[in-house]
């Protein structure tokens, strides 16, 4: 994989619709007819490829889109979901039962950490919570019963770096799957290439990017996609996650753009990071040299796609962040909203929003305090221009 660009794979796959069209044509079809009875015994027993059923288990529009994803993240191949929180839980409820176990990064998605901490133990899957930069402690972690090992490539909100090789290292000497959430780092980062063994996405941030629908995907081995949607026993087709085929043909074109817009939300936020710090801002963006895991990232991104464009900035108390917030989209500069990958900024205050299901003292353990702002900066056209804005901004509120 080592001239692997995950930009070019996409631009390589060629599309022809029904009729000629240069998209192909949106699948409309819940159920499909087959010729024979025979077929339709065999497609129910998983051994006529090409054939579909029904359009839980799979439909056209979807498996283009599973096509293009899997191009992206150089796996054999895809299952895309209604959420993201719909691709993760029916993964980790694949390869994990009864008595099982996972090491989990503690920094992850609110979702991801409430489903691991309060719902999966209800099916008797227990989850241990470690630093994921502590490669000693995530080797501790594990017991005979751990399945899984579970992280974000950048974390949520504080962005922490994983280590995906040197996991990738740990899991295979206990056997276990190393799962990774790329949701902040698409095409930056490509998991499998330094030994990831499941990819997971929420496309409702970068990959659709327009901010008009929720989806996600598994992309992971044909053995392992085929498990999660057999019809006798798989996690996404009987728990029935499926993302609409109308819904999986309009993310598709959004994906085509989504190289210039990561080079674009890269380029913005880099040049924000910088001199907010210059200013005396505490930052954190991965692509400052003060960033603890610096190093690390610059050696495992695809270089032309940048360190991405979710950065932070911690204005010493909620009420300055409530503050800056308001001002900011009173300016016009952004919305005080949660998620990402918006054309516009969009910024929040991770400690009384997307993470207020970590609690206090946990947030705290953290690093997670109280005055962070999280920002996913937009594609701007004239940063300069943003960058004046908002300074002015904070001085109006004396936080420069
Ligand atoms: C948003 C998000 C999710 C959940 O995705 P949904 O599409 O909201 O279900 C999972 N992981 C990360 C890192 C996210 O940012």
């Amino acid at each position: 994989m080592n001239n692997f660009n995950p930009a070019d794979n996409i631009q390589d796959l060629q599309y022809f619709g029904e009729f000629g069209g240069v998209n192909p044509s949106i699948s409309d079809s819940s159920t499909y007819t087959f010729l024979s009875a025979k077929t339709m015994f065999d497609t129910f027993e998983g051994n006529m490829e090409g054939c579909y059923l029904y359009s839980r288990h799979s439909s056209p529009s979807n498996l283009y889109l599973d096509k293009a994803l899997a191009a992206m993240e150089g796996t054999e191949t895809a299952n895309v979901s209604a959420s993201g929180m719909g691709a993760i839980t029916p993964t980790l409820l694949q390869l994990c039962g009864a008595g099982d176990h996972i090491v989990s990064s503690r920094t992850i998605y609110g979702g991801t950490y409430a489903f691991l901490k309060n719902f999966a133990p209800r099916m008797g899957i227990k989850t241990a919570f470690v630093d994921i930069t502590k490669l000693d402690v995530v080797e501790a972690a594990i017991t005979p019963e751990t399945k899984v090992l579970y992280c974000e490539t950048v974390s949520n909100p504080l962005l922490e770096v994983a280590d995906i090789a040197g996991l990738s290292k740990i899991a295979k000497k206990h056997n276990l799957t190393l799962v990774v959430d790329n949701t902040f780092s698409p095409l930056s980062v490509t998991p499998i290439k330094l030994g990831a063994d499941i990819v997971i996405h929420s496309l409702t941030k970068y990959i659709n990017g327009s901010s008009d629908t929720v989806g996600g995907v598994t992309c992971a081995s044909q053995e392992f996609i085929n498990s999660l949607k057999d019809v006798n026993s798989g996690a996404s087709m009987l728990l029935g996650p499926t993302m609409d085929s109308m819904r999986s043909a309009s993310v598709m074109k959004n994906m085509r753009t989504l190289h210039l817009r990561i080079k674009q939300h890269s380029y913005n936020a880099a040049y924000l990071a910088e001199r907010f710090e210059k200013d005396g801002l505490k930052t954190v963006y991965p692509g400052l040299a003060s960033h603890p895991s610096h190093k690390i990232y610059a050696s495992m991104i695809n270089p032309e796609y940048g360190f991405g464009g979710m950065m932070t900035v911690d204005v010493g108390s909620l009420a300055k962040a409530n503050a800056l917030l308001e001002l900011m989209q009173s300016k016009n500069l952004g919305y005080l909203a949660v998620s990402l990958g918006f054309y516009k900024t969009l910024f929040s205050a991770p400690g009384t929003s997307t993470s207020s299901e970590i609690p206090l003292e946990e947030q705290a353990e953290m690093g997670l305090t109280d005055g962070l702002i999280r920002f996913s900066i937009g594609l701007d056209n004239d940063i300069e221009r943003t960058y004046q804005m908002m300074k002015a901004c904070m001085q109006e509120l004396s936080i420069l």
